[in-house]
């Protein structure tokens, strides 16, 4: 089925056409029907499957007729994003689809002034892309009037709807109209986050593409058990392999990350880091290096995990397997976007061994055991060198490290 067959106003259809699609994807096929027809919905399909397309096409839809009947006025969609990395992307995906259409859009989030937001919002826009931190604040200081608004979308909803976000969404969803179309769009949804999702919806259609949670088809899983020690020099032994070109690779904590980057770098390996105590500019600069490929490597928390669109990333490696069995499937659905084929390593020493019965569980299936060839396994651990300190899990640190995870979890204030 041709994209002529929505429906869509001509200038979005050149857009698509410019941005090179022929077809839409099944999530798109199946949702932007519903949505067109001014349904609620929800939408799980597995990540890098076109999701944005599909509600900000309709979305553009929407607006375009509103344009023609003089009622575009004021802000008329809200998207909210859990990550500033993934708001920054959706507005350039609406900048794009929206080229030839004179829609505004800003995007709100924290890590940056927010004097340029809050004029953005002032000359007039019409859709707003926003984290809910930053938002609340502006909502707070009655910088935002959503009287207006029409449709309001939550991307990666699962994640919008945990422990970390709820309350933020819930006060936020308390300022909008209650007339309005609703849509959420994630790649996993838990049994328990739908019904609470169904609170802030009226009737939505259900569209499902592929199995719940499970990973995309055209990501190869496996995993090498290797000690904790020893994931460094694994690490650059498989970095010095001629197709490891753009490798992605997943640490648990920020300082770990930091740690790893530094590792990497004393080796010669072109490596960016990103974690939520970095700077906005640094965030920024250390994805579009690796976009570019002037990075080989990008050492990232699981802030990078969710929505972010980078082509071509040949491996996603679980440097540190994931706490989260859903965070794995949004780890790995970083590479194998849109068909391409990806590779996704997971390191696993013993100790995380029941972390991977519990994720071979939640996606069904067993994952395979490699060994790479000429690796010493059974090498030591080195002696610590008189200005090391010997690894010390006191409780001051093991604080510290809880409030890292879930300062990590609730990202973008
Ligand atoms: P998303 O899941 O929205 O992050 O999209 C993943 C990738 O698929 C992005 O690079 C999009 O540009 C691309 N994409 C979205 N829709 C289509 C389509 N109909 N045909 C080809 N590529 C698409």
């Amino acid at each position: 089925m041709p994209f002529s067959n929505f429906g869509l106003e001509a200038e979005i259809l050149r857009a698509i056409q410019h941005a090179g699609y022929v077809r839409p994807t099944p999530v798109q096929a199946a949702a932007m029907p519903k949505v067109m027809q001014g349904h609620d919905l929800i939408a799980i399909a597995q990540t890098g499957t076109g999701k944005t397309a599909a509600f900000v096409l309709p979305l553009l839809h929407r607006l375009c007729l509103a344009q023609r009947q003089g009622q575009l006025r004021g802000i008329k969609a809200l998207i909210l994003a859990p990550t500033r990395e993934l708001a920054v992307q959706i507005v350039a995906n609406i900048r794009s689809y929206g080229q030839h259409l004179p829609i505004r859009v800003a995007a709100i989030h924290g890590g940056v002034e927010e004097d340029a937001q809050i004029k953005a919002i002032r000359k007039g826009v019409h859709i707003i892309v926003a984290t809910p931190g930053r938002l609340l604040d502006l909502l707070g200081r009655q910088k935002l009037e959503f009287e207006p608004l029409e449709v309001l979308v939550l991307d990666e909803a699962d994640r919008m709807l945990d422990m970390g976000f709820l309350h933020d969404i819930e006060a936020i969803v308390t300022t909008l109209p209650k007339r309005r179309q609703t849509l959420m769009f994630s790649a996993t949804l838990s049994k328990a986050v739908e019904s609470l999702a169904r609170r802030f919806l009226y009737q939505p259609k259900m569209v499902q593409i592929g199995k719940r949670s499970n990973p995309a088809d055209t990501v190869a899983q496996c995993v090498y058990e290797v000690p904790t020690h020893l994931k460094n020099a694994l690490l650059l032994e498989l970095l010095r392999q001629p197709k490891f070109t753009k490798v992605l690779v997943f640490a648990r904590m920020k300082d770990g990350a930091d740690r790893l980057t530094n590792f990497l770098r004393l080796a010669q390996v072109k490596v960016a880091k990103l974690h939520s105590s970095r700077s906005q500019d640094q965030r920024m600069q250390a994805l579009q290096d690796f976009k570019d490929g002037k990075t080989q490597v990008l050492v990232a928390t699981d802030i990078v995990a969710r929505g972010i669109d980078i082509d071509g990333v040949s491996h996603v490696v679980n440097y540190d397997f994931p706490v989260n069995p859903e965070d794995y499937v949004h780890r790995i659905g970083r590479t194998g976007r849109a068909a391409a084929q990806g590779d996704a390593i997971s390191f696993v020493p013993k100790q995380d061994l029941n972390l991977l019965d519990r994720l071979e569980l939640f996606i069904g299936q067993r994952l395979s055991h490699k060994r790479l060839r000429g690796f010493d396994y059974q090498a030591p651990v080195p002696a610590p060198t008189p200005g090391d300190k010997l690894p010390r899990r006191d409780w001051r640190k093991r604080t510290r490290d809880m409030e890292q995870r879930l300062s990590d979890r609730r990202v973008d204030r």
